[in-house]
C-alpha cells in the first residue's frame, strides 16, 4: 500500500461531525498497526468514539511520538465539491482530494508510512504512535490519552503532531480564550430615555475602552505571533423596540500570546477597563460572568525537538494562528512541535487537497526524524 492508498483508505471512513463517529477507523489502524509489529491499544472514550495508541520498541527508552486526529470537519454543501465526494479520495492533477486529505489523514497516512518503512529496523528507543478522536469535532480525547497514562513522558520525550503546516517547523500559536460581561442599565419608555440608563450605550463605551486596550497590547508582539487579541464577537442587549434596554452582554474571544494565558490576566485587564469606565461615569455599571483562558503553545528554539526539525529541513522555526493539541502533549512533559504536509488554507473547504509532492515531503522527514530519534 503506498502512502497514497492508505490515505484514500483513511478517508474512505466517514469520521466528520459533530457528531463524529472515530471507533471504525480507529479499529483499521489498529490493525495496520499490529500488522507492522506495533503493540496497541484501542482507547474507547465514548459510544462510537475511540483513540487509538501503538508502541513500536515499547520500553526502549523514552523516544519519539507521532501524533495525528482521525476526525475530520463537516463535508458542508455538497455541490461545492467539483472533484470528488468528501470520502472517495481521488487523484488529480498532482493532488489527492477528499475530505481530511491535509487536515489531516493525509499527514495520518505519512505517519502509517513511514513507520511503515522503518518497522523492520532495531529500535534503540520507543517510538509511540497516538490517533486521537474529537480534535476538530468536540471532545479534545487527547487528553483521555494523557489522563489515563496511554502516552506519557516514559514513552516520548519529544513529539511531532504533522498538521498542515507546508513542513514549516511551528514552535509556538497562541492560546484561546473567552470573557463574558453583564453591563447593567435601567429600563424605561423609549419616548423618555432621560428616565432610563440604555444599557447598549454603555456597552459601547466599554467597548471603546477595549479597544483602547487592543492598541497597548498591538505595541507588544511576540516576535513569531504578533500581539493577544480581544475580540467582542456577541453581543446581546434589549428585548422590545420601545424599550430603553436594562441589561446588555458582551461576549469577548481572546487570543492570548505566552505570558497572558493566567485567566487572571486577561480578567486583570478587563477589570481595568470597567474602572476606567466608572471613573467617567458613575451610572456605568457591569459585572464580569466568567473568564477563561488556555495555554499557548511555546516550545523554546533551543530544545530537542525543535532543533531537530530545523537540522533536518534546513529551516528557522515558526508560529501558527491556530490551536492544536501539542499544547496537551507539551503540557504533559513531551515538548510537541507541528510540523507536517499540505497547506493549512485548503483544510476545512469543499474539495480540499494536498498535493503529493507535499505528501512524499511529510513521509520522508517523519521516516528521518525516526531514524534520529529511535534509531540512532
Ligand atoms: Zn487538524
Amino acid at each position: 500500500m503506498s502512502v497514497v492508498d492508505t490515505a484514500k483508505a483513511l478517508i474512505s471512513y466517514d469520521t466528520s461531525g459533530p457528531p463524529a463517529r472515530e471507533l471504525p477507523l480507529a479499529k483499521w489502524i489498529k490493525d495496520y498497526l499490529e500488522d507492522i509489529g506495533a503493540s496497541t491499544d484501542l482507547q474507547v472514550v465514548e459510544k462510537d468514539r475511540a483513540n487509538v495508541i501503538g508502541k513500536l520498541g515499547e520500553g526502549k527508552g523514552p523516544g519519539l511520538l507521532l501524533s495525528g486526529h482521525i476526525d475530520v470537519v463537516l463535508s458542508g454543501d455538497l455541490s461545492l465539491w467539483k472533484v470528488t465526494t468528501p470520502f472517495e479520495g481521488v487523484v488529480k492533477n498532482g493532488r489527492l482530494y477528499g475530505r481530511g486529505a491535509c487536515d489531516m489523514k493525509g499527514p495520518d497516512a505519512a505517519i502509517l508510512e513511514a513507520v511503515k518503512a522503518l518497522s523492520k529496523e532495531r529500535l534503540k528507543r520507543q517510538l509511540t504512535l497516538s490517533f486521537t478522536a474529537g480534535e476538530d469535532t468536540g471532545g479534545w480525547y487527547v487528553t483521555k490519552a494523557i489522563e489515563e497514562g496511554k502516552v506519557t513522558k516514559r514513552d516520548a520525550r519529544i513529539g511531532i503532531i504533522p498538521e498542515p503546516s507546508m513542513m514549516e517547523v511551528i514552535r509556538a500559536h497562541k492560546g484561546g480564550g473567552s470573557m463574558k460581561i453583564m453591563v447593567y442599565g435601567k429600563a424605561a419608555h423609549s419616548s423618555r430615555p432621560e428616565l432610563g440608563i440604555n444599557a447598549i450605550n454603555k456597552a459601547s463605551d466599554l467597548l471603546q475602552e477595549l479597544r483602547r486596550l487592543q492598541r497597548n497590547l498591538n505595541e507588544k508582539p511576540h516576535p513569531l505571533l504578533g500581539p493577544t487579541t480581544i475580540e467582542c464577537t456577541l453581543i446581546n442587549g434589549g428585548f422590545k423596540a420601545n424599550i430603553i434596554p436594562d441589561q446588555c452582554t458582551l461576549t469577548l474571544s481572546t487570543r492570548l500570546i505566552p505570558g497572558h494565558d493566567k485567566p487572571a490576566v486577561s480578567k486583570g485587564w478587563l477589570k481595568e477597563a470597567i474602572n476606567a469606565c466608572k471613573a467617567r461615569d458613575p451610572e456605568f455599571k457591569a459585572e464580569i460572568l466568567s473568564a477563561t483562558a488556555s495555554k499557548p503553545l511555546d516550545v523554546p528554539e533551543n530544545s530537542e525537538v525543535v532543533r531537530l526539525l530545523t537540522k533536518i529541513l534546513k529551516k528557522q522555526p515558526t508560529g501558527a494562528p491556530y490551536y492544536t493539541e501539542a499544547v496537551s502533549y507539551t503540557a504533559a512533559g513531551i515538548p510537541t512541535i507541528i510540523c507536517g504536509p499540505g497547506n493549512i488554507d485548503q483544510a476545512h473547504t469543499p474539495d480540499e487537497y494536498i498535493t503529493l509532492k507535499q505528501l512524499d515531503l511529510g513521509v520522508k522527514i517523519l521516516k528521518e526524524s525516526i531514524r534520529q530519534v529511535c534509531l540512532i
